[in-house]
């Protein structure tokens, strides 16, 4: 039973390989993102709370997060692993996770910022299943339409210049920490480079696979 984290900064490719890994290892992915962005759409005192923090591409407070996190990590079915995708992005919430699981593994991407920035910008997303397409690097085989189901693709409210610019502030300065924790750990890493554009997902989750397998946790 594998239980991982997919780490790096917004726009790193965390969402695109952990989904495309989901099927090859049959694990659950728990992608907070996801999860705020459906709380959102609801009328509760909770969606009124996280829809300015995420209009803001700040962080959602910790303890919202971890309670949000636990409910989700109870839903998986007994024996199957998992991909946390967007958690921790705090120390605070690496601490609170440990308490609840060990982390086997952390799948580190590392891409520069100039490829965020333009890969963020030209993000779509499919409202309906949430499958993340780019218009110039990944394009759908429709315009505007989602392959997988059909939905209309949007473009995210924060993927606007200056909220992408304050998200990836708000990696630097609270999440990229993250990482010495982990190393102090002694958690095994994964580590990932992409230096172009145009690398296409399938390429780096190839490896992600092969090293996952190197270490036999696939
Ligand atoms: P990104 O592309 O920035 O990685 P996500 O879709 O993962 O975006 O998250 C979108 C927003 O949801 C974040 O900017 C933040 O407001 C909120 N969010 C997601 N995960 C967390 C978390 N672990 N802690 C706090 N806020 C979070």
């Amino acid at each position: 039973m594998l239980k991982a984290i997919i780490f790096g900064a917004p726009g790193a490719g965390k969402g695109t390989y952990a989904t495309r890994l989901q099927a090859k290892l049959g694990v659950d992915v728990i992608a907070m993102g996801d999860i705020f962005r459906e709380i959102v759409k609801e009328k509760s005192d909770l969606a009124a709370k996280v829809k300015g923090y995420m209009e803001k591409g700040s962080l959602v407070p910790d303890e919202v997060v971890v309670e949000v996190l636990k409910s989700h990590l109870a839903k998986i079915s007994g024996g199957k692993g998992f991909i946390l995708d967007g958690y921790p992005r705090t120390l605070d919430q690496a601490k609170k996770l440990d308490v609840i699981t060990q982390i086997d593994v952390i799948m580190q991407l590392n891409v520069p910022d100039w490829i965020i920035i333009e890969r963020l910008s030209t993000r779509r997303v499919c409202k309906n299943c949430g499958t993340i397409f780019n218009v110039k690097f990944l394009k759908p085989k429709v315009e505007g339409v989602c392959d997988k189901c059909g939905g209309p693709l949007y473009q995210r409210a924060d993927d606007n210049p200056e909220t992408i610019k304050n998200r990836l502030k708000v990696y630097q300065e609270q999440t990229a920490p993250l990482i010495e924790f982990y190393k102090e750990k002694k958690v095994p890493f994964i580590e990932l480079e992409t230096k172009t554009l145009d690398q296409p997902p399938e390429v780096m989750v190839d490896k992600l696979f092969a090293e996952l397998k190197r270490l036999n946790f696939a």
